[in-house]
């Protein structure tokens, strides 16, 4: 195929790691991002299982991201007071895949900016509509033509609402904050390990080596607002390190979950990726790994196939199948957090670890 010129809107894991990809085949690509150029990531810590490292390496920024990143090597379900529910090592889940990382998002961000020091990044630009014909207005009024609008805009994209109609993003009933904590003085914190209470609140904490801890509260909710007070009152009977964590977390970010239902990702001329595509609920943590995914696979797509439409056709094809697995895998779990505490609690002691494995086995084999 000619090097379509492309334009990647969005520079998150999605449109980052896609810019990579694309640069490393030839094509010349534009990214373009609203935010401002100051380093900064928004949100806290990602854990990145084995197939999202996996595709990381894929991209080539393998090595660099192992320098910033800790390992995970087991993971632990507990009740609100500490107690093991199901505890196993991941290589249990993810076999010969390869290792599963913690890191921050700032890092994670500065390994994919860096990787990609060679394109150009054009910051403070907002897409604000885009054509069927690849033309694409910004903020400040001005228009491009370009053969291929990638959409990496995130769960509010707006390549999807210009081009692909479909619903709005839905809300999951489910409400969370995330924060960094210091763990220098809290002692026993290490790899994965989620506390799991009553009516649907979870505690998770993901070890991030250096005396850091991401910390991802959450709970269930009729509406997608903070409620009123301190949030962290709603964790007060948790046991373990909670309670000392909490006190770090007064400046956590606050998020409504939200998953977007359109399942088709391609027009003649644009293409979603990452959670423009299909932003869902984080209970699998499998959003970095299919944003990153999408990126490896359009790459792919776009430098074998003859044409464009036969690259978006084949994304789409090899896409499908995995996303809606994520999707369903997601829902079953946020059903089961509704389960009866004492009736989860005991699957979870029966069947944890083989309903973690059966979860995840499809993901082993390559996108
Ligand atoms: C609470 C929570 C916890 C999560 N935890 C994990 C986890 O542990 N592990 C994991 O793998 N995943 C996790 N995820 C999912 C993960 O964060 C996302 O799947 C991932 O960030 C998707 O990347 P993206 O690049 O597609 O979108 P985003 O990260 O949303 O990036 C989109 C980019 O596009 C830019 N943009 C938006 N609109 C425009 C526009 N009009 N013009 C120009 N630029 C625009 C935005 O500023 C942003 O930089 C979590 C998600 C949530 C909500």
């Amino acid at each position: 195929m000619n090097k379509v010129r492309t334009l990647i809107v969005g520079a998150g894991i999605s449109g980052l790691a896609l810019a990579k990809a694309l640069a490393d085949r030839g094509f010349p690509v534009d990214v373009v991002e609203r935010r401002a150029d100051d380093g900064q990531a928004p949100g806290a810590g990602l854990y990145l299982p084995a197939n999202a490292v996996r595709a990381l390496q894929g991209i080539g920024v393998g090595d660099e991201l192992a320098k910033r990143a800790e390992p995970v090597t087991r993971q632990r379900l507990q009740d609100h007071r500490g107690r093991p529910l199901t505890e196993f090592g991941v290589g249990h889940i993810w076999g010969e895949v390869g290792p599963c990382l913690a890191v921050t998002r700032g890092d994670l961000h500065e390994v994919l900016r860096t990787a990609v020091a060679g394109t150009v990044v054009r910051y403070d630009t907002e897409v604000r509509s885009v054509t069927d014909d690849g033309t694409v207005t910004f903020g400040d009024g001005t228009t491009g033509a370009y053969d291929l609008v990638v959409g990496a805009d995130g769960i509010n994209s707006a390549v999807r609402r210009s081009l692909f109609g479909g619903p709005e993003p839905r809300f999951l009933g489910q409400l969370c904050w995330r924060f960094i904590a210091d763990d220098t003085a809290i002692p026993g914190i290490t790899d994965w390990t989620a506390r799991l209470g009553a009516r649907g609140r979870t505690f998770l904490t993901v070890q991030l080596g250096a005396g850091r801890v991401y910390c991802y509260a959450d709970i269930n909710s009729p509406v997608p607002a903070t409620p009123a007070g301190d949030w962290r009152t709603l964790f007060a009977d948790f046991g373990g390190p909670v309670p000392q964590l909490l006190e770090q977390g007064a400046d956590a970010h606050f998020a409504a979950l939200h998953e977007s239902e359109n399942t088709v990702w391609t027009r003649a001329r644009a293409v979603l990726v990452g959670d423009a595509a299909h932003a869902f609920s984080p209970s699998m943590a499998q959003g970095g790994a299919m944003a990153l995914e999408d990126a490896l696979v359009l790459a792919d797509t776009l430098g074998t196939e003859p044409d464009v439409t036969d690259a978006l056709a084949a994304f789409q094809a090899r896409r499908a199948g995995r996303v809606a697995w994520v999707v369903a895998q997601n829902h079953r779990r946020d059903k089961a957090r509704n389960l009866p505490t004492p009736l989860r609690n005991l699957t979870l002691r029966r069947a944890g670890e083989r309903l973690f494995k059966a979860n995840h086995a499809p993901l082993h084999a390559l996108p």
